[in-house]
């Protein structure tokens, strides 16, 4: 689950990070009140679950109210990365002496929270990555003790010159994995960390990303998801209680079980097609999930072929046959469906399924390879 920026900077702040004041506003009438309260400039800040908003004319820098109010009305329902901006956050300017990076990922490989910081901040951190590894200084944290005054330290001399930063860098940098561990992260972090002229080192920027596994246990953190800046699929999928992953082919998956998913979109990709999304029916499917997940399939303009593939243990088949009659009894499909199904109840899935006029298949191989035609065909 992604965090916006100003939930994300309340938790830095309530981790005791230097955090500059700000406020959220809905209208240009609002943005403009909260510049007004401030004073002086203000940057005014699209929030929305993408990064890059600077490049894309999502943050803007205002001297005044009114000023503020203009560049809310343009930046308030303009759409990054192809999410609309519900809200902005205005925030007096600081004035920047220098910008660093300083992030916290959970790295898989290495199997605990990693540190990584760079003194080249502002920028995609990616493209640091990309261009110039050196800048970046990455440090495995074990989790039994957490980010180590010391190892902070050698953090912060990666970052500053001047002892007084280093140590604010440090004390920063102890605090996000603090606020990263307790938001139940799977990365954290501020870009640019920056200085102002007169020495003081603040977080500009905050971004969270929490691991969804971890929202049962924490609900005020589970609270502060917003469904309506979130990808529409994506949130009918969770509220069924599938796994959908949008992807951008043309082949539409619709499996039981995460790893026949995976599988599927293997053989999917081995006889050239593309799979158009990872979707997980899971165990115990009843009809009614089906005709969501059909939904949410047919609602994808690049989708030229469905595929269904059902391995019936838990799963009836005669469930998901019933589910597939229902969802194309209500609309009717547009592109071509390729139903493979083996296992529980499978005889009375094929005549559900024939009765309704479609046919099934019970291999998989074949079933994958008619889907893949079938798209590439009406590509
Ligand atoms: P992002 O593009 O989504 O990462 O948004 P950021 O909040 O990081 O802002 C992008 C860039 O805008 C920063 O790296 C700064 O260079 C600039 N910026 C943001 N806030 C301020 C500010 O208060 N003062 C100044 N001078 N520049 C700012
Ligand atoms: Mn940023």
């Amino acid at each position: 689950m992604n965090l916006h920026e100003y939930q994300a900077r309340a938790l830095l702040q309530a981790a005791g990070i230097p955090v500059p004041d700000g406020d959220v506003a809905a209208t240009p009438a609002e943005a403009e009140a909260i510049a007004k309260r401030f004073g002086g400039g203000v940057v005014v800040k699209a929030q929305v679950h993408a990064g890059g908003r600077g490049k894309a004319g999502g943050v803007k820098l205002a001297k005044d109210a009114a000023e503020a109010r203009a560049h809310a009305e343009k930046i308030l329902g303009m759409t990054i990365k192809g999410l609309t901006v519900e809200k902005v956050l205005v925030v007096p300017t600081a004035d920047i002496a220098s910008e660093s990076y300083v992030g916290v990922i959970l790295d898989r490989a290495s199997q605990r929270p990693v540190l990584m910081v760079s003194p080249a901040g502002g920028i995609d951190i990616e493209e640091v990555a990309a261009t110039t590894p050196g800048k970046i200084m990455k440090l495995g944290v074990d989790p039994r003790f957490g980010l180590l005054p010391h190892q902070a330290m050698q953090l912060g001399f990666f970052l500053y010159d001047e002892l007084p930063q280093v140590r604010a860098a440090a004390a920063i940098m102890r605090q996000l994995y603090d606020a990263f561990v307790r938001a139940g992260g799977s990365l954290a972090e501020i870009n640019p960390l920056i200085t102002t002229p007169d020495g003081a080192v603040l977080a500009l920027d905050a971004k969270i990303v929490v691991d969804d596994n971890e929202l049962d246990r924490r609900p005020g953190i589970a609270a502060l998801r917003d469904t309506a800046s979130e990808n529409p699929a994506e949130v009918k999928a969770r509220e069924a209680g599938l796994t959908f992953i949008k992807l951008d082919g043309s082949v539409g998956c619709c499996v039981n079980g995460a790893g026949l998913a995976m599988a599927t979109m293997d053989l999917v990709k081995y006889y050239g097609g593309e799979p158009a999304n990872f979707l997980d029916i899971g165990g115990s499917s009843n009809p009614e999930k089906v005709v969501v997940a059909l939904e949410i399939i047919t609602a994808d303009p690049r989708v030229k072929a469905i595929l269904f593939n059902i391995f019936g243990g838990i799963t009836r088949c005669d469930d998901v046959a019933n589910g597939i009659v229902t969802a194309t009894g209500r609309t009717k499909l547009a592109v071509p469906i390729v139903i493979r199904l083996t296992g529980t109840n499978e005889e009375l899935a094929v005549k559900i399924l024939e009765r309704a006029g479609f046919s099934a298949l019970t291999d998989m191989d074949e079933a994958v390879k008619r889907a893949v035609e079938l798209a590439g065909r009406a590509a």
